[in-house]
């Protein structure tokens, strides 16, 4: 079985599908392994390293597109990569296919099998090969480092000569995977933090990290299936405003990382709340790219809103590439491990994790929600 780790054409991209100790893990299993040159530059990994492990490095971009048994890529694929994979091969990556539907349409047309990254079940079984979560851990500590280096002001308590400094206060909006890490790291510089989200199971989990969990009683099922946040009503959110103003108002630092699902990222933090928070507070809005869960803010940039810095982060990842890259490799290799029996792709559709996974198969797009977005984006 021929694998093949191609190069990122995402720009900003610097992660790479699985690193040289992973490569050299399925070489002893058996896999033949192909690099395309530079691919792990970006994420400081050399060729040779990927040589020392077993590889092959190819430049025949083509070929490898072509020829692999199986393409692993972190980004979603161009149409141009695409067209480039042969009928009956497989490929894998985050492929967002909610947001992508002509993308898929295009894999299933051209006959490839095609797993999404993002669609790994967040079940304990599949842990190991969940990457939305290694990298929204990534992206959660990575927000704080960015909040903490633009803040004016120590996130810890000091006591020192010159006089006693208290410490930040951070406040962390969406207590999933991305927010509970930066609850974590907000607590090992020494902020003083709390958090909310809708979904009141989280509750036990803020508290246990130390923080202080705002409580706000919705009336109404905040949970859809899987555990995700479901859209709440306006009636909802207009309660949960009226208590996030105070709490915002009293924050250093605002950190955002809700989501749900296939929506446009709820507005959480409106423009009065903003104006209202103190001159050099800072905000980093992880849910930028998704529309952002603050108004103002802007994807890719760092502007000054009302005296407050607003950080509006896109793919936070790709600039901690080396552990990124280490953690997506092994969820990407885990996967592999579970899908390849014997040398052959295993099809069993009535996995959860393979079912659940492959967008497409023989021609045809399996999944129904995208075979939803498809429907919605042909009228
Ligand atoms: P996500 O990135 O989809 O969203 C981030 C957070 O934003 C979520 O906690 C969500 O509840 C919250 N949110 C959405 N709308 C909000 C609003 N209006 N106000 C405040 N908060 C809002 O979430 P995620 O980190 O991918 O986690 C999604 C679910 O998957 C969670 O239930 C999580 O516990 C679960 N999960 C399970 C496993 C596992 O069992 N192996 C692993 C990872 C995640």
């Amino acid at each position: 079985m021929k694998i093949a780790i191609v190069k990122e054409t995402t720009e900003g991209e610097r992660r790479v599908a699985l690193i040289p100790d992973t490569v050299a893990r399925l070489v002893k299993q058996g896999f033949e392994v192909w690099v395309e040159r530079g691919a792990g530059e970006g994420a400081f990994f050399p060729d040779q390293a990927y040589v020392e492990a077993g590889a092959a490095i190819a430049t025949d971009t083509a070929a490898i597109w072509g020829e692999a048994d199986i393409v692993l890529k972190v980004g979603i694929p161009n149409p141009e990569e695409v067209a480039q994979l042969s009928s009956g091969k497989a490929f894998i990556s985050f492929l967002s296919p909610l947001a992508n539907p002509q993308l898929i349409q295009q894999l299933a047309t051209q006959g490839v099998t095609a797993f999404s990254m993002e669609l790994i079940p967040r079940t304990s079984r599949a842990q190991s090969m969940d990457a939305l979560s290694s990298q929204a851990g990534v992206a959660g500590y990575k927000a704080v480092l960015l909040a903490a280096a633009a803040l004016p002001k120590f996130f810890p308590m000091l006591t020192t000569a010159a006089g006693t400094i208290k410490p930040a206060k951070v406040f962390v909006l969406g207590a999933g995977v991305a927010g509970l890490q930066a609850i974590a790291t907000s607590r090992r510089l020494g902020a003083v933090i709390e958090a909310f989200d809708i979904r009141p199971a989280v509750k036990e989990e803020v508290q246990s990290l130390g923080a202080k969990f705002v409580e706000i009683i919705l009336e109404e099922e905040t949970v859809a299936a899987g555990g995700y946040a479901k859209e709440i009503s306006e009636r909802a959110k207009a309660k949960t405003q009226e208590v996030l103003t105070q709490h915002v108002r009293d924050a250093d630092v605002v950190i955002t990382t809700a989501q749900v699902p296939g929506k446009k990222a709820p507005i959480l933090v409106t423009e009065a709340m903003i104006a209202q928070m103190k001159p050099g507070s800072v905000v980093v809005d992880l849910a930028a790219d998704q529309g952002g869960n603050c108004e103002g803010i802007q994807a890719g940039k760092s502007i000054q809103f009302h005296g407050v810095t607003m950080i509006g982060t896109v793919n936070l990842p790709a600039d901690m590439p080396i552990h990124a890259s280490q953690m997506y490799s092994k969820n990407i290799a885990t996967f592999l491990q579970y899908l390849v029996k014997d040398g052959q792709i295993n099809l069993d559709f009535t996995d959860d994790i393979i079912g659940g996974t492959c967008v497409t198969h023989n021609g045809e797009v399996l999944n129904q929600r995208v075979k939803d977005a498809l429907l919605v984006s042909s009228h």
